[in-house]
């Protein structure tokens, strides 16, 4: 789609061409300027959008920005937690969204957006504009009571975002006294990755009765049972991990004290040697400060045929920043992003998008050090309600948690990680 400035560029650009060349090419015309497209943030969602509108869209002008030289995986980050993995083997450079696909791949903080003008502002002063702007921002944390301090934060990490936090956590779990308590604290949803708290307090139960004989965890979630994944977690929690896990419902969490490692709730004061606290997720901040957080002031509205915000045409949201009724987690963010790239791709050619999309979304859960049950849905556009509904049939959770399951989990995460980053 060409406005009227490129028009006149590219009509200036014809002019410069037959006076330079002469005669000869007087009837030659320049290609018009290729239609730009920037994303930003370079996780699950936007490194897998860059790539597929490259793939479908290959007249695109392509730019990526992140802020980060390299990604790391949330995906299997508990296993870091217990020392079962290192951060290195969850990291994804950009080189081959660069070199392979021929994407702008631009290293920076993006500081400021304006939706309507399609320009952004990087934290070092860059402007840039684009036709069209995919946001992939992933999410923000609300400050919990008594952790607003990064000193604070760093005594009670959430390790919710794969990196310095995750190897905090572990470090402490490594430190924490045997016949200690420690506290896992779960937020309301929607939160990313429904099941993720449940298997990361499975996987240090596990952790603590192997390590730390004597000890206890104690999980307080905010919301009125087990989001993900019910039936595996109730047994786990019940059976495998009975007598070191204690599990309750409807729990809000009032204030932490990081020094003194006390945390006042609805059931009452607690003492733990260690808490790991997951605070309630927002959009991530981009979102907020473009004005595209119109759903209960905290995500952004998309038409899930698109992924175009509902509050700016031509501004697309993708990934665990977008309001829809499928699941907050990477493979969804991976799904999503080639519906938005399929979708931008059509629009810019001036065709009819998709009427029809399916999403997936698969998952496994470790319940212990070496065993992992897992959780699959697929998505189908419902026109009466313009939302994404679970196909019931394809619906499902893992029977029995496995080893054959958990050496399955490294397969699918390989797999997604190359459909996203290679
Ligand atoms: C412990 C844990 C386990 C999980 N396990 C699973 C799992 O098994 N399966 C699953 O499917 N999902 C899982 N998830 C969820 C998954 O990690 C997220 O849903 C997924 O990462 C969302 O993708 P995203 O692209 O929206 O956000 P992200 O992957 O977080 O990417 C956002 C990117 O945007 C960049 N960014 C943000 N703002 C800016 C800015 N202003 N300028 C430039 N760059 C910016 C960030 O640096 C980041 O790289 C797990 C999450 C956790 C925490």
């Amino acid at each position: 789609m060409i406005n009227r400035r490129q028009f006149l560029e590219w009509l200036a650009a014809s002019s410069a061409g037959v006076a330079i060349t002469g005669a000869s090419t007087a009837y030659a015309q320049p290609a018009p300027p290729k239609a730009r497209v920037i994303v930003v943030g370079g996780g699950m969602a936007g490194a897998t959008a860059a790539k597929f509108l490259r793939i479908w869209g290959t007249q695109l002008d392509i730019t990526l920005i992140e802020r980060s030289p390299q990604y790391t995986s949330c995906i299997l980050s508990n296993l870091v937690v217990t020392g079962q993995r290192t951060l290195d083997q969850l990291q994804f450079n950009y080189a081959a969204l660069r070199d392979k696909y021929s994407i702008r791949v631009v290293q920076g903080d993006v500081a400021a957006l304006d939706p309507v003008a399609k320009t952004l502002k990087l934290a070092d002063g860059t402007a840039m504009t684009a036709d069209r702007i995919v946001l992939a921002p992933g999410v923000e944390f609300d400050a919990i009571p008594g952790l607003e301090s990064p000193a604070a934060q760093q005594r009670v990490p959430h390790a919710w975002k794969a990196g310095a936090q995750t190897l905090s956590l572990r470090d402490r779990l490594r430190a924490m006294p045997a016949g200690g308590v420690f506290v896992l604290t779960i937020p309301k949803a929607p939160y990313r990755c429904p099941p993720g708290p449940y298997e990361r307090a499975c996987i240090i139960a596990d952790y603590l009765k192997k390590n730390k004989r004597g000890s206890k965890l104690i999980v307080l979630d905010a919301n009125p049972d087990i989001v993900a994944e019910r039936v595996t977690f109730n047994n786990a929690f019940n059976s495998t991990h009975a007598g070191v896990l204690e599990y309750h419902r409807n729990v809000h969490v009032q204030e932490i004290d990081a020094t003194a490692g006390t945390l006042r709730t609805s059931i009452g004061n607690m003492q733990a040697q260690l808490i790991n606290a997951i605070p309630a997720h927002r959009a991530g901040e981009i979102i907020a400060a473009a004005g595209l957080n119109n759903i209960d002031a905290r995500w952004a509205g998309v038409d899930v045929l698109t992924y175009e915000s509902t509050a700016v045409p031509g501004i697309h949201v993708i990934g665990d920043s977008s309001a829809t009724t499928q699941p907050k987690a990477g493979h969804i963010a991976n799904q999503q992003a080639k519906v938005c790239a399929d979708a931008i791709t059509r629009l810019l050619q001036g065709q009819s998008v998709d009427q029809a999309p399916v999403t997936n979304s698969a998952c496994y859960s470790t319940v212990t050090m070496s065993t992992a049950s897992w959780l699959t849905a697929v998505f189908a556009y419902d026109p009466a309600t313009r939302s994404m509904k679970v196909v019931q049939a394809s619906a499902g959770e893992g029977e029995r948690a496995t080893a054959e399951h958990f050496k399955d989990m490294d397969k699918w995460f390989r797999s997604l990680m190359v459909d996203t980053f290679a």
